[in-house]
């Protein structure tokens, strides 16, 4: 037997890791600087570390108190009520979400090219169709309602990430209420925020007050450094956020993401250094590295490079691992994730060095 026809569906393909890699080069993973995949270079918070081996004895018990003290915390730090708090197994588990409560078959979705790959994976998973709008590089990405109404043709969920990944542009509060002002009624805008934190402008969030059509995501995976343990959650407006009993797969974020992440929201000092590192490894990446790279509001700055996957092979060859882009549909640009500021100044010296010898047809 077979399963279903799944041609129109592409495996989703993500950054590097430096255990795969150190593996391939015959290297320890402690010698590679891995700024693949937008993770934390600080680490998980030490408070989520800590509650993981105090509750290490609970794994035994469904996650039931765990998660609704999980809803209760973010509710309160959102001021919004716990059924507008969707959590699931990462933010990815709250697209599934929303396209299981939004889409009905061939109810289609808009997402940004180019743009995150899950989008339309989960739209097409449950058989809904995907289009896309352009975010223009001549225009540096920019994120403007008008940007996405050109291509909107009444779809049932329209995505927009901001700050964008792999770009870091972001789209203002007054553009995304525009937005959600000019598409239909029963058209969802979902912001996706899993960069929020990073940038230096309010959520969206506010505007769950006065409407019922937009939906935030958020994420503990990239700012609060627990991309391995997969929490995340969506902030939905509270005339449908009943919805999630309906939809969620019963206790998919487990009691160990559930208690490491309310540690972590405790954790100001683990947040605060994590997001000022990030702004300052974006401003160094854009002034040190020789090549044109664009305004960023995450933790990571796109370049433009010419050949990616070169530049991407002879970084790797000297131990720093970046995005290459082809797979987003940039194949001339790479993705550098913000490191520590060490990791950051030798990543930026060694992609320089890599710049100049491909120049120069050393590797050639
Ligand atoms: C990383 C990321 C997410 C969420 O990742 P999870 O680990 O599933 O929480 C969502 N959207 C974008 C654009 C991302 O880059």
């Amino acid at each position: 037997m077979q399963p279903r026809d799944l041609s129109d569906h592409s495996p989703y393909v993500p950054g590097r890791g430096d255990e795969e890699v150190a593996r391939e080069l015959g290297m320890d993973p402690e010698e590679l600087i891995t700024l693949s995949s937008n993770e934390n270079p600080h680490g998980a918070s030490p408070d989520a570390v800590a509650a993981i081996r105090e509750h290490a004895e609970a794994i035994r018990v469904y996650p039931k108190s765990s998660h609704a003290d999980l809803r209760a915390r973010l509710a309160e730090r959102w001021d919004v009520s716990d059924e507008g708090i969707w959590v699931s197994a990462g933010a990815d588990g709250s697209i599934d979400y929303l396209s299981r409560a939004m889409l009905e078959p061939e109810d289609r979705v808009l997402v940004p090219d180019p743009g995150f790959a899950y989008y339309g994976m989960s739209a097409r998973y449950h058989h809904g169709e995907v289009s896309t709008y352009t975010l223009d590089r001549a225009e540096s990405f920019d994120q403007t309602a008008e940007t996405v109404l050109d291509a909107y043709g009444g779809e049932r969920m329209v995505y927009v990430t901001s700050p964008h990944n792999p770009s870091g542009s972001t789209m203002s509060l007054d553009q995304v209420r525009l937005l959600a002002d000019a598409t239909a009624e029963e058209t969802l805008v979902v912001v996706d925020e899993a960069y929020g934190e990073f940038a230096e402008m309010p959520s969206a969030v506010s505007l769950l007050d006065e409407r019922d059509d937009v939906a935030v995501l958020r994420t503990f995976s990239k700012a609060y450094g627990l991309a391995g343990l997969r929490v995340g959650y969506a902030i939905v407006p509270e005339e449908w956020a009943d919805a999630y009993a309906r939809v969620n797969t019963p206790f998919a974020a487990s009691e160990l993401a559930c208690r490491a992440a309310l540690a972590a929201l405790d954790d100001d000092d683990h947040l605060d250094r994590s997001i000022e590192s990030a702004r300052w490894g974006r401003a160094y990446i854009r002034d040190h590295l020789d090549a044109s790279t664009f305004e960023s509001a995450g933790n990571f700055v796109l370049a433009a490079v010419g050949d990616a996957e070169r530049v991407t092979e002879a970084a790797q060859a000297e131990g720093v691992i970046v995005r290459d882009c082809t797979s987003f549909g940039l194949p001339d640009c790479i993705r550098i994730t913000t490191g520590t500021r060490e990791e950051t100044r030798t990543a930026i010296e060694t992609i320089n060095g890599v710049l100049e010898r491909l120049e120069l047809g050393v590797y050639a």
